[in-house]
């Protein structure tokens, strides 16, 4: 039981190192503000959408990243809908 705990926190831990690692190898873009407008809209109508997760930051349920990723351009949703 321990060890599926430290994987559940491990898991999003690096997937997020690896996104992080992307956006700065990239040069740190971030969407202009249409575009990051559009990613916020499309995560708060979706159903994977948890708004209460990382202390009301927000979560997807799918990818288990926050809000954060919205601003970084080189990630995308899973579902395809930004
Ligand atoms: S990233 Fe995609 S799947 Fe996840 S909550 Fe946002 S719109 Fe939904």
């Amino acid at each position: 039981m321990r060890i599926l705990k430290s994987a559940t926190f491990i898991d999003p831990a690096m997937r997020f190192a690896k996104s992080a690692a992307i956006w700065a190898y990239e040069g740190f873009p971030m969407p202009d503000s249409e575009a990051y407008s559009m990613r916020e809209k499309e995560c708060a109508k979706c159903p994977h959408w948890d708004p209460a997760a990382f202390g009301a930051y927000g979560k997807c349920k799918i990818c288990g990243c926050s809000k954060l990723k919205l601003k970084f351009k080189t990630e995308s949703c899973p579902m395809g809908k930004w």
